[in-house]
């Protein structure tokens, strides 16, 4: 990068000025990623110390049959295949039950676009999980999901949104994002929700309380100029209400197995290096000035990118997760099905930060010793841990 265009973007960071397209796309060019990492640290430690959040939840997927047949998609099956399946509304509730004893503290609910699952299906699920669960949030489908319950239940989102609140819904997730501009987007996904009726639902979400994640796929057939688009919508949306928590990038993942029948992606296009996900998290932390926390969901990271990625701007780690199938269907890539509370502690610190427990609103459950002071660690020698 040309000198004087990096004291320019430095100096622009340093006083706190918004970036602009340019800026980004800027970014993303240079190939400095421990000044991008530098940048992007100082940002997340004004925003939020030297503190990484995390929480303890657990993934739930009702359901992989699904209507669309997106080409990044190794979750969705059609009806009638072998290994789909749909849960009763009990052996939801088992499941959830089954974490009680670990202190969950939420629900993450995301499924297939179902053919024949009536609308009320979905509320009755929240209502009967929360009976059995009162303390644990749930946070529970996608704006595509939401979109999709509009054309089987006839009603509007509004309305829609109203009766999943009543029946304990606590927060959307921020998943059907993947790359909004249409150019990117024509090619990898094949439900219905673009931009207009992802940012209409999550802006309806708001103008309700919910707070809401955003995320953005990453790693396919993108350019970098298609992230710092995505990012900037979402800015925007952002500094009209205020109502995104947390923005995810998530790193497209190739099917494990090899089968590229369902993840059509996989022969165009090899997955993001570890270099390219530090810096897509380092420019995106950069980028949006008006959301506060940048979160590495290290299932589709790996576990040494989770801990790297907290000195790319990276603040929050999600979580405990518990067989998370629409990755892990793609994934023989030794991440595991589930982490501990302990497991995320040891992460958090031995990347150098302290950690806290968070809940699905962000609020602090529990403040934790951070990593042990260098005297400590000379004094005993603390190697680091090998993780995958
Ligand atoms: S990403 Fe979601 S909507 Fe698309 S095929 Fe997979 S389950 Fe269906």
């Amino acid at each position: 990068m040309d000198a004087g265009l990096k004291q320019e973007l430095e100096d622009k960071v340093l006083s706190g000025e918004r970036l602009t397209y340019d800026d980004g796309v800027a970014l993303y060019a240079s190939d400095e990623l421990a000044w991008l990492g530098e940048l992007a640290h100082h940002v997340r430690t004004q925003k939020n110390g030297d503190r990484v959040l995390f929480n303890v939840n657990r993934h739930l997927n009702l359901t992989n049959v699904c209507t669309a047949s997106c080409a990044y998609c190794s979750f969705q099956r059609k009806p009638g295949e072998k290994d789909a399946y749909t849960m009763r509304v009990e052996e939801a509730v088992r499941l959830a039950k089954a974490m009680e004893p670990a202190g969950i503290t939420e629900l993450h609910i995301v499924n297939g676009l179902h053919p024949t699952l009536p609308w009320k299906y979905y509320p009755r699920v929240l209502r009967e999980l929360k009976a059995a669960l009162p303390q644990v949030s749930l946070k529970a489908f996608t704006a595509t999901e939401i979109h999709f319950f509009e054309e089987i239940s006839g009603l509007p989102a509004d309305e829609v949104l109203d009766e999943l609140i009543d029946a304990g819904l606590e927060s959307l997730t921020g998943g059907g994002a993947e790359i909004f501009d249409w150019e990117v987007r024509q090619h990898i996904v094949d439900h219905k929700t673009h931009w207009e009726d992802w940012s209409r639902i999550h802006r309806l979400a708001h103008s309700k309380g919910l707070r809401t994640p955003c995320t953005m796929l990453y790693g396919h057939v993108e350019e970098p100029r298609h992230r710092v688009d995505h990012v900037l919508r979402l800015r925007e949306l952002q500094d009209e209400t205020g109502g995104f928590v947390v923005f995810i990038p998530l790193r497209y993942q190739h099917d494990g197995s090899g089968d590229a029948t369902r993840n059509k992606l996989m022969t165009q296009t090899t997955m993001a290096s570890g270099a390219e996900s530090l810096k897509t998290f380092a420019v995106s932390r950069l980028l949006f000035d008006n959301i506060d926390h940048v979160k590495n969901f290290w299932v589709m990271h790996g576990l040494s990118n989770a801990g790297l990625s907290m000195s790319f701007g990276a603040d929050d780690l999600d979580g405990s997760v518990v067989e998370y199938k629409i990755t892990h269907d793609a994934d023989h890539y030794g991440t595991p099905d589930t982490m501990t509370r302990e497991d995320l502690l040891q992460i958090i610190r031995d990347a150098g930060f302290t950690p806290a427990e968070r809940d699905t609103r962000y609020n602090i459950v529990k403040q934790y010793d951070g990593p042990l002071s260098i005297a400590e660690r000379r004094a005993e020698p603390q190697p680091m841990k090998a993780w995958t």
